[in-house]
């Protein structure tokens, strides 16, 4: 998606909405394709006393799961995006600039990137999730698993399913 921009460039407060469906389905980043969701993309490009800003946010939802017991679950993705644009870079420092390409921002790129960059955080499934044992792998979040003392065989079978979900081969790879 690009935006069109030629008609406010040079014209001083006048603004462009934009609004479309970013489509990430096919990225694949560290065995998995995390961009199941439609993403929705919507700001506006306003003419600042001559300088282009971009405000804008992406809102998705992320299917990923817990870092400390790795029970799937989806997390809200909501990535806000402020950036300036121009035809050509003043200085070369402006690296927080994006180039425009014959009056046009290509939104896509801008709009990928910052989801991208946005994966990085940590996701928990709660804040008190006390994750998995490290030397059974049981779910410590349903109950102690009596490593310490004698292994509730019930347990060990739970730990043994665990194991097996979370070590099953990746389909994408
Ligand atoms: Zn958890
Ligand atoms: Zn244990």
């Amino acid at each position: 998606m690009r935006l069109d921009l030629r008609d406010i460039i040079h014209t001083p407060g006048a603004s462009r909405d934009f609004a479309w469906e970013l489509d990430l389905s096919q990225v694949t980043l560290y065995g998995e394709k995390p961009f199941d969701h439609p993403i929705h993309v919507s700001g506006s490009v306003r003419n600042m006393a001559g300088a282009l800003q971009l405000e804008g946010r992406a809102v998705s939802e992320l299917d990923t799961h817990c870092d400390r017991c790795l029970k799937p679950i989806t997390v809200a993705l909501d990535v806000p995006v402020v950036t300036l644009l121009a035809e050509e870079l003043e200085d070369e420092e402006s690296d927080e600039i994006v180039l425009l390409e014959n009056g046009t921002a290509d939104l896509e790129e801008i709009f990928s990137t910052a989801c991208i960059l946005a994966l990085d955080g940590k996701h928990l499934c709660a804040e008190t999730c006390k994750g998995l044992c490290g030397a059974c792998g049981a779910d410590l979040n349903e109950g102690p698993c009596g490593c310490k003392k004698e292994l509730d065989p019930r347990l060990a079978v739970l730990a043994k399913l665990l194991d097996k979900d979370s070590s099953e081969p990746d389909e994408e790879t």
